[in-house]
């Protein structure tokens, strides 16, 4: 057994006097300013979040105030616990939708050991955002709708919305994005393929939706 020895330095952050294992070789930080590290990743998330909402709301016309958003950047931060944030500006950006929407959800949620972006029990619907192709995530993809279905009930399904999606889901809704790919996944077990891929996007849902509702 190796005996670890400490040894007195300074944080490199603050200058106060820590003690770190002698063959510790990351950066001498003490615990208060990793904290204040984290903070700042999180206030930096957030802000690459709100600007990915705001481009993609003010491409489609769709108004909205600085105040509105300040709004629901309070009501996604108080979903947070202290122990996890969301993992991505692509998450972020969602869940300032969801909130725009009025869409009850709970992130980080916890489907048999496992860790889902969110859920959203409005839709019976587990929504995981996948990252950009070459660092996705494997793990990721271990959560499949079956194994949704196990866990929650029959009437639970899983949504994937890759990243590359997610302006679109902030121009037509996230709630239509949803409904358009459980209406697609749906018609694909049922028929095995798809003949006119469109149809499914979430800016032909909502023409759908709101032409035959309104
Ligand atoms: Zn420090």
């Amino acid at each position: 057994m190796v005996r670890k020895i400490h040894k007195k330095v300074n944080c490199l952050l603050c200058g106060r006097e820590i003690s770190v294992c002698i063959n510790n070789n990351e950066m001498c930080i003490c615990e208060i300013c990793k904290d204040k590290n984290k903070l700042i990743k999180q206030e930096k998330m957030i802000q690459r979040g709100v600007n990915l909402f705001r481009k993609n709301k003010i491409s489609y016309d769709k108004e909205i105030e600085d105040g509105q958003i300040g709004e629901l950047v309070e009501s996604i931060k108080k979903k947070c616990g202290n122990d996890f944030f969301y993992g991505s500006k692509d998450e972020v950006a969602i869940a300032l939708e969801l909130a725009l929407e009025d869409i009850e959800f709970e992130p980080q949620k916890d489907v048999g050991g496992y860790r889902a972006d969110f859920s959203l029990p409005y839709l019976n619907v587990i929504l995981e955002i996948d990252g950009e192709i070459y660092h996705r995530n494997k793990e990721k993809e271990k959560l499949t709708d079956d194994s949704v279905k196990n866990i929650l009930g029959d009437d639970w399904g899983l949504v994937r919305v890759p990243c590359e999606e997610v302006p679109n889901c902030i121009r037509f809704g996230i709630e239509n994005c949803i409904l358009a790919k459980l209406e697609e996944s749906e018609y694909m077990k049922n028929h095995g393929y798809s003949d006119d891929d469109k149809f499914w996007s979430c800016e032909e849902y909502e023409r759908r939706r709101v032409g035959s509702d309104y």
